[in-house]
């Protein structure tokens, strides 16, 4: 039953509660905006839901609010049916028309669905810190929400996902009225030695965070719509630049398969971590790749990789060693039973070189592949 039609809840029932941060890199997301909007009712988010999901979102079908409050609240973040009845709902009852930009929505024709979505709730408690200490209360940006951002873009530590008092997890959409206070316990979570020192962080991930509020910003933004069209475009384009049209090579310098190359050029679509690591590969930011100004004058020949966020257009003009071993613990990382071969085909070193360069990863590495027998499983750690 479409929102507006019903008589329990008509068009505007809801206070006019206006989104932060629409077309910036901070935009807030669409499940802590609902926070925000219970909050403003002085409601728990928790009454909220359970009074307008069932007459709002029919379409979903029955939905318990044990999942409202679970997984299903990253998934009105994303790009699928979850985001868009949600926004839509909300948006009639709040007269905002614009809350599917609190979403990742505007990335629906582009990016590979439910691929980016984070599957825990994340924050960053100096962001929470700071936005307590300047407006007395807190939102949640989008990006937290998107997997592949593992670091506050603006404060370069790692994202907290347990309660430092209690160690819990936190519900997308917690049972209280604000934001920046564990739902569970009633904890500070923007105390400061939260998550600090938990995680390294490569200039990768720190590269990575600030593609992606990049990519929110444009996406959250009303200049730009990302288009499937320009995507198969400016990625044909790269190809034809960086290796003369080769499909196989380029798939061998990004370290993906030749279909999934194929995959982008065709359909226009491309899932967000493949997207950031081939934007990363040529030296682009992702955003260039969907602007109006054609970005491929920026692709360098000799630019495999930019060296870090902090170094953005900065050219590699000899092999450097950290960053190459920065990527190395990335890959590993991400692909835990990866082989030799294959981190150094995707750096584009030769095995020999690895071996002689980086002795103490390439050992971690093989180690890790061929424990002894009997051996107890090693831990997953990034290797150092
Ligand atoms: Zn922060
Ligand atoms: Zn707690």
């Amino acid at each position: 039953m479409p929102v507006g039609s019903s008589g329990s809840w008509p068009r505007g029932s809801l206070l006019p509660l206006p989104p932060v941060g629409i077309g910036t890199r901070h935009c807030e997301g669409l499940s802590g905006y609902l926070v925000r909007l219970a909050g403003a009712h002085v409601v728990p988010a928790r009454v909220l839901t359970a009074r307008i999901f069932p007459a709002a979102l029919g379409r979903l079908g029955h939905v318990s609010e044990r999942a409202v409050h679970g997984r299903r609240g990253a998934w009105m973040n994303g790009t699928g049916l979850w985001a868009e009845a949600v926004s839509e709902a909300f948006g009639a009852l709040t007269r905002q028309d614009d809350l599917a930009r609190l979403t990742m929505l505007p990335w629906r024709d582009v990016l590979a669905p439910r691929s980016f979505l984070a599957p825990v709730r994340r924050w960053c408690p100096d962001c929470y810190a700071d936005m307590r200490a300047r407006h007395g209360w807190c939102r949640d940006p989008l990006v937290w929400s998107l997997t592949p951002v593992t670091c506050c873009p603006r404060h370069r530590r790692a994202l907290a996902t347990r309660c430092p008092a209690c160690r819990r997890e936190q519900p997308f959409l917690g049972s209280d009225t604000a934001l920046g206070w564990c739902a569970l316990c009633g904890a500070d979570l923007g105390r400061a030695e939260t998550a600090r020192g938990e995680q390294e962080l490569t200039p990768y991930d720190t590269w990575r965070a600030d593609a992606c509020a990049d990519l929110v910003a444009l996406g959250s933004g009303d200049k730009v719509t990302p288009s499937p069209l320009v995507l198969q475009s400016r990625m044909s384009g790269i190809v034809e630049i960086v290796e003369g049209g080769n499909v196989s090579a380029f798939a061998r310098r990004v370290g993906v398969t030749r279909n999934a190359v194929k995959h982008w050029l065709r359909q226009g679509t491309i899932h967000l971590d493949l997207l950031l690591l081939a934007s990363w590969c040529v030296g682009l930011q992702p955003a260039e790749l969907f602007a109006a100004e054609d970005p491929l004058g920026n692709v360098c020949l000799g630019r495999w990789q930019t060296s870090a966020a902090s170094e953005r257009g900065t050219r590699w003009s000899r092999r450097d060693w950290n960053a190459v071993g920065c990527r190395f613990d990335e890959i590993v990382r991400a692909t835990p039973h990866v082989r030799l071969r294959d981190v150094a085909a995707r750096l584009r070193v030769d095995t020999a070189l690895l071996r002689d360069r980086l002795p103490d990863r390439v050992a971690a590495l093989t180690s890790r592949r061929r424990p002894a027998r009997g051996a107890a499983k090693p831990a997953k750690v990034a290797v150092k």
